[in-house]
């Protein structure tokens, strides 16, 4: 089956038409700044050119259309005519207490999607928008939605409740839900499948450190524990976001800065994390890692401070599942940073952790990076939530 799968932002989207039966990626790209000024469309057959093409598009509809126009280019197109697309998988972000699965789309799981969006404003309704504008133009495909909080789902309820009064939780359901969950459920099985043993017998952490970053406890094939809550701003510090922090230091600050809480909250999402560590050296690890290498004291402050929470929930994690078998690395960061795991492995000899140098050095393939006689094993495992989209779409249209 040829599956297009889509993950749609407010003002950007990213597609892969993806062959179920290979799993290769038959064209893949991206729209940006859609119904901004200078939209642009970036597209990418397999094996040709990428191509970045500036070009007008009012809203979501019509970047879809040119997706479509893409795919089925005489020159440049990998599919004939839109009969070929079997299904679309979409990704969205929150799935609330009702979705603990990817669904096939129909009216009434739109509607469930539109009433979570209280609980995810800035993503579910554009990601909402990208499910409308499919069905407007292909509405005879079959599509079938993959939600970033559906494997936190299995969480127990000590695990998801906040110390709060419990009728927030019954009247506005305020609890943790988590996300990345695509990537965790993925990577957490191909874990398994690189250590050869049975994913249902395994303990593993996956930590997800990207942009984004966040850590989940897996235990017996089901998630027990991640670091994101309500929304995505607990847990790690991430690239912006500040993760754990006291609440009382909102109130505290907003006082002393004469700022709002949406202020405030901006300052949470878009100012702190690695970047306001470092003060304002950089978002991106790359930079953080050159300065860290460097000795730049702002750099090994934001790179410290990261890799020290990370050390922490990993040590949470063990606690909350009585051991762990595997932990795993992915994301940007993850994938690409051996400093990083090797600060963080260095504080993990009390699981008896022995990182392997040369393979901790490689980059883009699954691999244990630790030594064989390691009692914990530690795995990169590059994610990849579009084949994941893919599988489910293909499982569920099935
Ligand atoms: P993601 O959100 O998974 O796309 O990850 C983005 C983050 O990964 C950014 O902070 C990048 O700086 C980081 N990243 C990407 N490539 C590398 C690399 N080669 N070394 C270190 N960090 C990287």
């Amino acid at each position: 089956m040829k599956i297009l799968v889509i993950n749609c932002g407010s003002s950007s989207l990213k597609f892969q038409l993806i062959d179920s039966e290979s799993e290769k990626v038959l064209a893949k790209g991206l729209c940006e700044r859609i119904a901004i000024d200078g939209s642009m469309i970036t597209y990418q057959p397999a094996g040709g050119e990428k191509e970045k093409t500036v070009t007008p598009m009012a809203d979501h509809t019509e970047a879809i259309r040119l997706v479509l126009d893409a795919l089925t280019n005489e020159k440049t197109g990998v599919v004939k005519d839109l009969s070929e697309i079997d299904a679309v998988g979409h990704r969205v972000v929150h799935g609330g207490e009702r979705f603990s699965e990817s669904v096939v789309v129909d009216d009434d799981v739109i509607k469930a999607i539109e009433d979570c969006s209280d609980l995810a404003p800035l993503h579910n309704p554009a990601n909402l928008i990208g499910i409308h504008a499919c069905r407007k133009l292909m509405p005879n495909v079959p599509m079938v939605v993959v939600f970033d909080t559906a494997f936190h789902q299995t969480m127990p309820q000590e695990a998801y409740l906040y110390g709060l009064p419990y009728e927030y939780y019954e009247k506005y359901k305020v609890r943790r839900y988590g996300f990345h969950g695509t990537s965790h459920s993925y990577v957490s099985k191909k874990a398994a499948e690189l250590l050869g043993k049975k994913y249902e017998d395994l303990k593993i952490i996956v930590c997800h450190l990207g942009n984004g970053a966040s850590v989940s406890a897996v235990k017996n094939g089901k998630c027990v524990d991640t670091s994101m809550g309500l929304t995505p701003l607990e847990g790690l510090i991430m690239g912006t976001r500040s993760g754990d922090i006291d609440p009382a230091i909102i109130e505290y600050i907003a006082n002393k800065e004469n700022k709002s809480i949406e202020e405030m909250l901006t300052v949470l999402n878009k100012k702190s994390g690695v970047l306001g560590l470092s003060n304002n050296l950089s978002s991106d690890f790359r930079d953080i890692e050159n300065g860290y290498l460097a000795g730049d004291e702002n750099a090994v402050r934001a790179m410290n401070t990261f890799c020290y929470r990370v050390l922490k929930y990993i040590g949470a994690y063990v606690a909350v599942m009585n051991g762990v078998d595997a932990i795993c690395f992915t994301a940007g960061v993850g994938e690409n940073g051996p400093i990083i795991r090797n600060i963080v492995c260095e504080n993990l000899g009390y699981l008896g952790i022995e990182l392997d140098q040369e393979a901790n050095n490689k980059r883009g393939e699954d691999i244990v990076i630790t030594t064989p006689e390691s009692r914990t094993k530690v795995c990169v495992i590059p994610t990849n939530e579009e084949l994941a989209i893919a599988r489910e779409t293909a499982r569920l249209v099935k």
